[in-house]
């Protein structure tokens, strides 16, 4: 996943009366100290309404400040004293989502639902303010007479854009309109993802005795076990819709009842018909972005949000979603009829249906490949993954990372690294928040207290990868599975992303880049997870110690293009409807959601036995805020170019190659947003790429494709 983008919050200003002193709030004090790390030991739900109202107002404040400055605009007494104006805001909004998405509780999710709409507000005051944007424009105008550094161009051209796409050139009758579009969006962003996260948290399946467990390894077992424990059924087992619990659930479970129990459980999250239904938020939403777009100028929310993409147009989204839809679908299907013929082997008779799919797949993996989860998992324990991830930045880009104990975190299962660079100069924190609970949001994401920047002073980096790993039984290692630990890889390039930026701009630091370039230096990653030369060192048996056989060693790794139609498939549809719903140019909030899914999934020829990744009712990249709506497709994008960009590695002969990491890290890792991405690529690899990589990587190109159909 992405690096997650909770409801960011602000507050009423009607409640200062429910301030607090400020000597007894946290947030309120200098976070000096070694790290500057905030006091989580002593931060409350409460402390947030305080802190949020004084933020708002100081930043308020210093805006108006530069809005009604009487000296001409220069870059630095308007963009540069804008990117430094907030601070306390910023600080506050960090640790507050940081809450809301790894540790909330009812009091937190109620300030969230509360300050969406205010935080909304405000910045739509400061983006829909004539004189400020004045400014800007005005800068902007004389952009080539000003003497800039690259970055600092960059850093005004993203500020005129920002403010012109957030509508400071409408009419006052238009932007009225826009706020209480904004504000309205905010909410209906927040109870939507709430929504989810009630679902998720109400449901469990709860095994009892032997015969539910049919077929669940120990792994499995101990981990339901677990979930047992910490959701109030000691001595039962537990499966939860969190991806991690029910993934390996469907893909082992010998109980067919209990995966189509599950299953519709875990697709119909925000689909229940109750307080948490979805459908009505999305209906709401779609029309909202739709009427927004058009009073911009554009024809739809995805022509407003392409626009400004790498991809920049609906057109290009779809050639290449299209691109891959045709062979992924092809080879989904030859792989559907591979495993109805297997169930029917075993003298089932039974049409293979979506809670199958993951079972039989599982099944034709042991055939196809000798592989099985059950045999890998023991030798892919958490802690050697962390370091194998570690070992890798360090290889490739010379950090060191030294676990301190000395600073606070939210949860006591919140762990700390020191981050230095290879001459030894410290370059930040990195926290590492692995463990599924019922506080906590679905899905894995990165997300940061603190970015770099050097406006300020010489600020590092405060970075933190949250997971929903099951914990393995008490005394013994947590196992991972494959895909978790190229999870684990994928959130760890986005940290280094933030960690080795090396820019001077906040607006530009880390992950804040171009949404289709966002999942490059993420998914890159996990190619060197793949790797022979890794895994060697890193994957060892939780028992004896032993490196992974090398027989096995070498299944993994050829099982790797293994069930790409079925993952492909499922990704591209939740993408194409992604695109489909936000094409739209007009609906109301009569909108039939899900009649809409039905007919788009017809159109494009789903396959009965797959389900989309995401399915729009529980879709929370594309309505729990706007991360990633009309943006889904960003995934693929960049999978086109870290497909090209490890190819470099290849090509060069090391996985580890000197020369090309240097490119890779100056080009790609350190360089946050201040260049036009497809700049940066052209000077990481000299050209752009194409889709082949892509193709083949996923074993979707002619050439690759085993099975003849
Ligand atoms: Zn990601």
């Amino acid at each position: 996943m992405p690096p997650f983008t909770p409801h960011i919050s602000s507050m009423h200003p009607q409640t200062h009366a429910f301030a607090l002193d400020t000597d007894a709030n946290p947030l309120l004090e200098d976070w000096g100290g070694r790290f500057g790390v905030p006091a989580f030991d002593r931060i409350k739900p409460e402390h947030f309404r305080a802190a949020f109202a004084r933020a708002f107002a100081a930043h308020a404040a210093e805006v108006a400040a530069i809005a009604g400055n009487a000296a001409a605009p220069t870059f630095a007494n308007t963009i540069a004293a804008l990117e430094a104006s907030g601070e306390a805001l910023t600080r506050t909004v960090n640790v507050f989502n940081l809450l809301a998405g790894a540790h909330n509780n009812d009091e937190i999710l109620a300030i969230e639902r509360e300050v969406a709409p205010v935080k909304a507000k405000h910045w739509d005051s400061i983006h829909m303010d004539a004189a400020l944007f004045g400014r800007i424009e005005r800068l902007h105008r004389t952009r080539d007479q000003l003497a800039l550094s690259v970055e600092e161009r960059r850093v005004l051209e993203r500020y005129y854009l920002k403010f012109v796409r957030a509508g400071a050139a409408l009419n006052a009758a238009a932007k009225a309109r826009l706020a209480e579009i904004n504000a309205r969006l905010a909410t209906l962003g927040t109870t939507f993802s709430q929504n989810v996260l009630a679902d998720e948290q109400r449901y469990t399946l709860v095994l009892d005795g032997e015969e539910d467990l049919a077929g669940l390894p120990d792994f499995v077992r101990a981990a339901a076990r677990a979930t047992a424990e910490e959701r109030g059924f000691p001595g039962k087992h537990v499966i939860t819709t969190s991806r991690s619990s029910i993934e390996p659930f469907l893909q082992f479970s010998a109980r067919r009842d209990l995966r189509e129990k599950a299953f519709r459980a875990w697709i119909a999250r925000g689909d229940g018909g109750g307080a948490t239904d979805n459908k009505p938020i999305i209906a709401e939403m779609v029309a909202l972005r739709a009427e927004r777009a058009r009073l911009l100028g554009y024809p739809s929310f995805a022509h407003y949000r392409l626009d400004d993409t790498m991809a920049k147009t609906p057109e290009a989204v779809r050639s290449l979603l299209d691109r891959v839809w045709a062979p992924a679908r092809r080879r989904a299907s030859a792989d559907r009829d591979a495993l109805q013929t297997l169930l029917q082997a075993e003298g089932k008779n039974f049409p293979l249906a979506a809670w199958d799919w993951r079972y039989y797949a599982e099944k034709l993996r042991k055939l196809r490949c000798d592989i099985d989860e059950t045999a890998i998992k023991p030798y892919l324990q958490l802690e050697h993954i962390i370091e194998a991830a570690f070992y890798t930045a360090n290889r490739l880009f010379g950090l060191t990372f030294e676990p301190r104990a000395d600073v606070p975190v939210w949860h006591p299962e919140v762990r700390v690294w020191e981050v230095r660079d290879a001459q030894g100069r410290h370059r930040g924190l990195f926290f590492g928040d692995y463990f599924a609970r019922p506080s906590k949001h679905s899905g894995a994401w990165m997300t940061t207290l603190r970015d770099q920047e050097k406006l300020r002073g010489e600020i590092h980096p405060l970075v933190i990868n949250v997971m929903n790993f099951s914990k393995g039984r008490a005394g013994e290692p947590t196992l991972l599975s494959f895909d978790d630990a190229k999870t684990l890889f994928h959130e760890f390039g986005h940290a280094l992303h933030g960690l080795l930026s090396d820019v001077t701009y906040p607006l530009v630091a880390g992950t804040s880049v171009l949404k289709d370039w966002s999942e490059l230096p993420s998914q890159l990653y996990e190619h060197w997870l793949e790797r022979p030369e890794l895994l060697r060192r890193f994957a060892r048996h939780y028992r004896t110690g032993e490196p992974i056989p090398e027989d096995q060693l070498r299944r993994l790794v050829a099982a790797r293009t293994f069930n790409q139609g079925q993952a492909t498939v499922e990704y591209v549809a939740s993408a194409l409807i992604d695109l489909d719903i936000h094409l739209q140019s007009e609906t109301d909030e009569a909108f039939d959601v899900a009649g809409f899914e039905q007919a788009a999934l017809a159109r494009i020829g789903m396959p009965a036995e797959i389900v989309m990744r995401h399915r729009p009712v529980h879709f929370q990249h594309i309505f729990a805020g706007s991360g990633y709506a009309a943006a889904y497709y960003s995934y693929l994008w960049s999978e086109v170019l870290d497909a090209d960009a490890f190819a470099a590695f290849e090509e060069a002969g090391d996985v580890f190659d000197r020369e090309t990491a240097k490119k890779l890290h100056d080009h790609v890792y350190a360089a946050g947003g201040a260049r036009d991405p497809a700049e940066l690529y052209t000077a990481f690899r000299r050209r752009l790429p194409t889709p082949d990589g892509l193709l083949k990587r996923r074993g979707l190109s002619e050439a690759a494709t085993p099975t003849p159909e």
